[in-house]
């Protein structure tokens, strides 16, 4: 079972000759999430051979240039692949109407269903529900509405004793119900505990993307405990003024919302153009969280 995240770009606004802007691709079992959409995101997910026409769902954080600008270019490809498939896209307002004006300026005519929902709120709320995963939007702290996205894994289902299935003769029914975790009760009365044919699911996990944001008190308490924390570091402690002035973190920052978050493993992206390596970035972190690591382009991290 696939909880895994492959990162696209590390770069913050300004690209280098080896750093994409923002964009990360989440598979959950195999439902493949697309969190923001720099520039060069279809081609980088094409290198990467991510199978983007699987993408259904696309969250954007916030409406700067560095994470929304692959969005136009990837709307025409499925076009142009013949997609059919209805497309969610969750971002601040004005979005919808963003992408309205580019397709009529560029008389494009979508040949599938784009369905914009606009991310709004001061709070936690859940933004998809779905049979595998739940999706929360939370408000980051930047110099326009920036959301924050929270994706918790769902308790998967009991895995069956293979030898159980045939020394009971279980029917599809029956097996149905006991991954469910209900005792099969059969004609007769005779009571098969779902603990005699099934072993205990692993635990749900659970990944937050936080970007781009300055530091606040309350960003922990919306990604406590998660196993993977994504968080920009876009500056070091040699940039804290500029940090505080544009609505960006310092590895320094991000380190200590891990730490207050409790979460597993920190990663951490988004670095200025000026730091060449983000070597320094990640020996900054790790003296206040010591599971921290510097996001590196095409890199595949597993969370389960
Ligand atoms: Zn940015
Ligand atoms: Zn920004």
């Amino acid at each position: 079972m696939a909880f895994r995240l492959t990162i696209l770009g590390t770069s913050s606004a300004l690209p280098t000759s080896d750093r994409y802007p923002t964009a990360h691709v989440l598979n959950v079992h195999e439902r493949l999430f697309l969190i923001d959409c720099g520039e060069g995101a279809q081609m980088q997910m094409r290198q990467h051979k991510i199978r983007f026409g699987r993408i259904n769902h696309i969250f954007i954080s916030h409406l700067h240039g560095d994470h929304f600008f692959g969005v136009y270019p990837l709307l025409s490809t499925y076009n142009l692949m013949g997609r059919k498939a209805d497309l969610h896209l969750y971002a601040p307002a004005p979005a919808a109407e963003m992408i309205e004006r580019h397709l009529a300026d560029f008389d494009i005519h979508l040949g599938y269903e784009l369905i914009v929902q606009t991310v709004t709120g001061r709070s936690m709320k859940l933004i998809l529900d779905d049979r595998k995963v739940e999706v929360f939007s939370f408000p980051l702290r930047h110099r326009i509405p920036t959301y924050g996205y929270l994706f918790r894994e769902k308790s998967a289902e009991r895995n069956m004793i293979k030898e159980k299935i045939a020394e009971y003769g279980l029917s599809v029914e029956e097996i149905g119900r006991a991954r469910k975790g209900e005792d099969i009760i059969r004609e007769g009365g005779e009571v098969i505990p779902c603990g005699e044919v099934t072993l205990d699911p692993r635990q749900p996990v659970s990944y937050a993307f936080c970007s781009d944001t300055g530091w606040f008190k309350k960003l922990s308490s919306y990604v406590r405990g998660v196993d993977l924390l994504y968080h920009e570091a876009t500056f070091g402690d040699d940039n804290d003024a500029l940090a505080l002035k544009t609505g960006h973190s310092t590895a320094r920052h991000a380190a200590k919302v891990a730490r207050d978050a409790g979460v597993k493993r920190l990663l951490l992206g988004h670095f200025s153009a000026r730091y060449r390596s983000p070597v320094p970035l990640e020996e900054e972190a790790r003296q206040i969280f010591p599971d921290s690591e510097a996001a590196h382009e095409g890199v595949t991290y597993d969370i389960s």
